[in-house]
């Protein structure tokens, strides 16, 4: 039997030394759903929809996540084009809590995807999440090329995903990572096919959509970011963030208590990714660019949606809008 195969078995076997994982997994993992804090829907809630190629790229908008979702009441969903099976390099350290061959075994892919999927599962606990969409398409590794996923991806199932929920769901909001040049071609080919689904909305339907990126502080300010070669609708309002949320900013719960630690939490959830965990957790700033495609009803929406997550701030100081 597969390595895969012995992780979804349900039921508990003392000889399987895999099993425990599991076990742990199942009693650790109820659905997000039952975390959501809001009750029903509610016209004046902010909505908010993650569009992200990989398990754990929901954690560079976290703060902001947890803002919309915990302290402003908001709803937020999430759609995962892959399961993010593609690298394993940095999943050794996790052997050990998995008690499973993360590197070595002959199905590690499909052992990978689960356990992915189930890290960003617990992420999406803490932030709030309410429903999320695994599109389940192939994580064919690290690439630069937002060509590469048009190739390997079903797209017309994508586009048919994003056009369904961005119509029926009627998000505020829209959360990508920025498609730079420098990240990871998935990221980028994600952006590209979101946005292409946002312009085909009605213009005054349009949600504000934003692309994040994330640095730390002693680092430069990113350097500005207008579009990615060869796909026009990544165009962004300008060059320069419109937003930045300092993960500093204290929780309404204490004042001694900020974002970052939320951050931290999200971050430990992925556990399999290795690498990813030291650099993320240097981040401190997440600064957000406005896409044309957001059109002026997007654009109004993000205006509106500022004031509402700055409405809840306790240090006006560590939310800046650069707009
Ligand atoms: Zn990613």
């Amino acid at each position: 039997m597969s390595t895969a195969a012995r992780f979804q078995r349900p039921r508990h076997r003392s000889d399987d030394r895999f099993q425990w994982s599991i076990t742990a997994s199942a009693a650790m993992w109820p659905d997000a759903a039952a975390f959501t804090a809001v009750a029903a829907e509610d016209d004046r809630q902010i909505k908010a929809l993650l569009v992200n190629a990989h398990p754990d790229d929901e954690s560079e908008s976290a703060a902001v996540v947890y803002r919309i979702a915990h302290e402003c009441g908001g709803i937020v969903d999430q759609v995962v084009v892959t399961n993010g099976e593609g690298g394993h390099q940095y999943a050794a350290l996790a052997e050990a809590y998995y008690r499973l061959p993360l590197t070595t075994a002959a199905d590690r892919r499909e052992l990978l995807g689960q356990i992915r999927r189930e890290e960003v599962m617990r992420a999406s606990r803490i932030l709030g999440i309410r429903n999320s969409y695994f599109l389940g398409q192939l994580d064919t590794g690290m690439t630069l090329n937002a060509a590469d996923a048009f190739d390997a991806w079903d797209i017309r199932r994508i586009q048919q995903e994003l056009r369904s929920l961005l119509q029926f769901g009627k998000y505020d909001l829209v959360l990508l990572l920025l498609p730079t040049a420098h990240t990871h071609g998935h990221h980028q080919t994600v952006a590209a096919l979101t946005l292409e689904a946002v312009a085909e909305l009605e213009p005054e339907d349009r949600p504000a959509a934003l692309g994040v990126r994330t640095v730390a502080f002693a680092a430069e300010e990113p350097r500005g970011f207008s579009e990615l070669d060869g796909y026009p609708v990544t165009r962004t309002t300008s060059p320069e963030p419109v937003w930045v949320f300092d993960r500093r900013t204290p929780l309404s719960c204490h004042p001694s208590l900020d974002y970052g630690i939320v951050v931290n939490w999200v971050i430990a959830e992925h556990k399999s990714q290795g690498f990813f965990q030291m650099e993320l957790g240097r981040r401190t700033h997440e600064h957000f660019w406005l896409f044309e495609a957001s059109g002026e009803a997007g654009a109004a929406r993000w205006r509106e949606l500022v004031q509402a997550m700055e409405q809840q701030s306790h240090s006006r100081h560590s939310v800046q809008n650069v707009a």
